[in-house]
């Protein structure tokens, strides 16, 4: 399964992701990413997530598990 980040240094807190997938993302006074892992069917919403951060703050995590 995928792994996914926010790279906190570029975040500004727009909060487009968590509005896209709130299940995967949780933007309040830090950025967080709810989930260890990212299911197939979570996959898509995350990719549409990394389109709309308008920072490209979002990045898939490579899993060398
Ligand atoms: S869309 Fe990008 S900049 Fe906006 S809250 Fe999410 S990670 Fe941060």
């Amino acid at each position: 399964m995928k792994k996914v980040k926010i790279v906190e240094e570029k975040c500004i807190f727009c909060g487009q992701c968590q509005a896209i997938a709130p299940e995967v993302f949780k933007i309040e006074e830090t950025a967080e990413v709810l989930l260890e892992t990212i299911s197939s069917d979570l996959e898509a919403k995350v990719e549409q997530s990394i389109e709309a951060c308008p920072t490209e703050a979002i990045e898939w995590v490579e899993d060398n598990s």
